[in-house]
């Protein structure tokens, strides 16, 4: 049985059922994508990872690497494509390893969970798990790439001011009131503020 990085697939199967709530068969695809990408990257760089989907594969490489989305080395482009780019953070030379549906023939329950060809109550999970561990990373491709770093498009520590508006604090260089007040970027409305103290702000202190 194949192992991911230092990990035996049962080991890696408990740690994602605790952190990401189950071993989803994302997660454990997921795994191997990482182990594959790291089998072709140059020992000791100091990697990035663009992950294309938010679902899923994002916790493997959370599990897997020093990147996680807190630390803003993982990020997520959501373009719903199971790809990870792992790039070198400086010269943003790189590989790209994606789940290529071509090399899904041989393994029908992947196909059927991965095109959505299998109503999920009707997939075998069983049967789903035993394909993935007998794949491993043979469902696979990989292809060269150089990601674009844009040093003027990384975002500056830039300084913090407080929106009048919702009187929260917030980067200055989104505006004059904070982006959550410009409205649309949140889901919510607010019912009722439980805000327990009030004080005077004096930003020139
Ligand atoms: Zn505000």
């Amino acid at each position: 049985m194949s192992n991911i990085l230092s990990y035996n697939l049962n080991e890696f199967i408990k740690m994602a059922a605790s952190f990401h709530g189950s071993p989803a068969p994302g997660v454990l695809i997921g795994g191997f994508m990482v182990d594959y990408a790291y089998k072709h990257l140059p020992k000791g760089g100091e990697y990035d990872v663009i992950c294309e989907t938010s679902k899923c594969l994002p916790d493997a490489v959370q599990l897997l690497t020093p990147c996680s989305i807190g630390n803003q080395w993982l990020k997520i482009v959501d373009v719903g494509r199971y790809a990870l780019t792992f790039y070198e953070k400086h010269t943003g030379r790189g590989i790209r390893v994606y789940l290529d549906w071509k090399l899904l023939e041989k393994f029908p329950q992947i196909k059927g969970w991965y095109l959505k060809l299998i109503p999920k109550k009707e997939q075998d999970a069983d049967s789903l798990l035993r394909e993935i561990m007998e794949a491993g990373s043979d469902i696979c491709s990989l292809e060269e790439i150089t990601v674009i770093i844009d040093p003027v498009n990384k975002r500056k520590n830039s300084s913090i001011t407080i929106c009048p508006s919702c009187e929260e604090a917030y980067r200055s260089e989104d505006g004059a009131i904070c982006p959550g007040c410009q409205g649309g970027a949140l889901p919510y409305s607010r019912e009722k503020n439980l805000r327990h103290t009030s004080v005077d702000f004096n930003l020139s202190a």
